[in-house]
């Protein structure tokens, strides 16, 4: 007996079972319905409820709702890299505070309505006030400490610098606020680092390692996005 056959002789099973009012009967039916389907007794008493997943065309199964589209699931996983990929409690609050900023620095492509969701979605769990400071209890102090809740992510710090902004500002004026790719000149401009700004370290705040590049162009480079 196939699942179909076997499905649609459960239903019909279901019409008698239900019709039945002595336990007996109703006994008696289960034997031969466990001896015919070959099905364990619980099983088939669940199967054949008024209301059970009988009823259920085949394939159809719960589905998550999807809370996020697609826009904004974009936008979290370059939030995500950006940041240098923190957990979502760590994640949480830096879009809170830093999406208006990276959007103005041209780092963040998506629109304002986005950002205005990022900036609401939980991706942290909530601890209690109480489960927090036993937390912080277990790890004071401990050197193997990975969670590092709270932690400004050093990239995050760094555009707050103000080296950071005056490198970001003489790019753009030696470039005469202009992209060096396409030639579009002013809107919303990326001060990029043509060097790694992860690895060279010692040219982060070059200016020759600098270029000026509008946002479409800016899309388009590999390294977009990603902490470099
Ligand atoms: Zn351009």
């Amino acid at each position: 007996m196939d699942m179909k056959s076997r499905n649609q002789y459960l239903k019909e099973l279901r019409r008698e079972y239900l019709k039945l009012r002595l336990r007996k009967e109703k006994s008696k039916l289960l034997n031969e319905a466990e001896k015919r389907a070959k099905l364990e007794r619980k099983y088939l008493i669940k199967k054949l409820r008024p209301k059970s997943n009988l009823d259920k065309e085949p394939g159809e199964r719960k589905k998550r709702k999807e809370i996020y589209d697609g826009r904004i699931k974009a936008a979290l996983v370059q939030c995500w890299n950006i940041f240098d990929y923190p957990c979502g409690l760590r994640l949480e609050p830096l879009l809170k505070t830093e999406t208006d900023r990276l959007k103005k620095l041209g780092e963040l492509q998506c629109s304002y309505e986005t950002i205005e969701k990022l900036k609401i979605i939980r991706t942290g769990w909530k601890l209690s006030e109480e489960t927090k400071k036993k937390l912080s209890e277990i790890h004071k102090g401990s050197r193997n400490y990975s969670w590092k809740g709270g932690v400004t992510p050093l990239r995050v710090k760094i555009w707050h610098s103000p080296e950071y902004k005056l490198w970001r500002r003489s790019v753009f004026e030696r470039d005469n606020y202009t992209c060096v790719f396409c030639g579009k000149r002013g809107g919303r401009l990326a001060a990029d680092h043509i060097k790694s700004f992860r690895e060279y370290l010692e040219l982060r705040f070059l200016i020759d390692n600098g270029r000026t590049l509008c946002k479409d162009c800016h899309f388009k480079t590999e390294t977009y996005g990603k902490w470099k």
